[in-house]
């Protein structure tokens, strides 16, 4: 790999050598026909990730973009929302609802832990919501959300589920045709970003509509977006010879060769690899006496909020750690000094996990701490076969 330093933070995540390839080939004009031929072909791939039979979108634009593209288009100003918030990127969309209008309520969880599904259960019988966005995993504190418990109350109570995928589309399942409990109840929106568990640069918002989700846009008068209005895309994602705004030609290049390696290693194979990853990093931490912020049974796949034990200093720590060429996030809000985020997505390989282990005992040993960082190798290994 070309990179000198391994960016183990929770996105942008480790970029491989031939989308670096891709992304600096010669840019090519949004309408020349072999450039619209492999958007045309990053859109295909797209829809098959999510599996849908609605529609997809793949434009310039953050993942914060993609909430907006997915709020905008299925809530109405004045309509209700409810949030259930697992930290800091759930809570987001708050500002998002109040910069719209939208009539919010909110469900957060202590930081760690996830809403409860009773919770949610009694919110959906007090009132009448237009849609509930859930955060598939939240990158502030490294809990995933229980689709399968959370999907059929939403939809029982006739309510569009919203997904924020941003830190695990590709690494986590969200499968759009997927049927969560007895009735068949499926997920109607999927919002994500490329340079998470895609592994592909930051600079595009992704999203995913299903037939329910698009109605439900045809029946909003008037959106408050121009640029984030679905409407102006559906001509596009269809036919993409034609002209709305221009597209960021040579991330798209990128983007196709990045779900080319999605694609190519296989959904269910992608996400037992991240499953493994994230309960060996876990595992391996724990040897240094690092706990995980979120319990197992609820820990996300793709990043983990990790605790310092006393005495380590969260400053020291992470630029020691820099100087080995590991990167990795400082924790946020209440949590900043007191915990470090580290990402085991995309495509991040087992060989790169074991190496940061290693470092971080390094690091640790470095700071005065005696750990055994053989033990943490070891048990790394041990549990990343354990599940592939
Ligand atoms: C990173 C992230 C976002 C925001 O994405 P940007 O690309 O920074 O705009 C939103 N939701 C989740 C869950 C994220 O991890």
């Amino acid at each position: 790999m070309r990179n000198e330093e391994m960016l183990l933070i929770p996105g942008p995540t480790p970029v491989v050598d031939s989308i670096y390839d891709a992304m600096a080939s010669e840019t090519r004009g949004h309408t020349d026909p072999r450039f619209v031929a492999q958007y045309k072909a990053s859109i295909e791939k797209t829809r098959e990730l999510f599996n849908t039979d609605g529609e997809v979108f793949v434009v310039a634009g953050s993942g914060t973009i993609a909430m907006e593209m997915a709020l905008v288009n299925t809530v109405a100003a004045g309509e209700r929302l409810l949030i259930i918030s697992q930290g800091y990127f759930g809570d987001r969309f708050i500002q998002l609802g109040k910069a719209f209008g939208i009539e919010i309520d909110v469900l957060q969880a202590e930081w760690g832990k996830q809403v409860a599904a009773e919770e949610v259960e009694r919110m959906m019988k007090e009132h009448t919501y237009k849609a509930v966005t859930i955060t598939h995993a939240d990158t502030s504190t490294g809990v995933a959300a229980d689709l399968e418990t959370l999907v059929p109350i939403v939809k029982q109570h006739g309510a569009l589920v919203i997904v924020d995928g941003v830190c695990a589309t590709a690494a986590m399942e969200e499968d759009m045709q997927k049927e969560y409990g007895d009735a068949g109840h499926t997920i109607d929106v999927v919002l994500t970003g490329s340079q998470k568990a895609i592994g592909v640069p930051p600079g595009l918002a992704i999203v995913a509509f299903n037939q329910t989700a698009l109605a439900a846009r045809k029946k909003i008068e008037r959106v408050p977006a121009y640029y984030c209005d679905i409407a102006n895309w559906i001509p596009i994602m269809q036919d993409p010879s034609k002209y709305f705004a221009t597209p960021p030609v040579n991330l798209i290049y990128a983007y196709d060769e990045g779900m080319k390696l999605v694609l190519d290693e296989g959904l269910t194979k992608r996400y037992a690899r991240h499953t493994s990853f994230g309960r060996a990093v876990r595992a391996a931490l724990k040897v240094y006496g690092m706990q995980p912020l979120a319990d197992e049974t609820v820990a996300a796949s793709t990043l983990s909020c990790i605790l310092y034990p006393e005495g380590v200093d969260d400053a020291a720590f992470r630029s020691t750690l820099a100087k080995k060429g590991i990167i990795v996030a400082g924790a946020l809000a209440h949590l900043a000094g007191k915990a470090f985020r580290i990402g085991h997505m995309g495509n991040t390989t087992e060989d790169m996990l074991a190496t940061a282990v290693e470092q971080i005992g390094n690091t640790l040993v470095e700071l005065g701490h005696e750990v055994s960082v053989d033990e943490a190798v070891r048990r790394f290994k041990e549990e990343v076969s354990a599940v592939v």
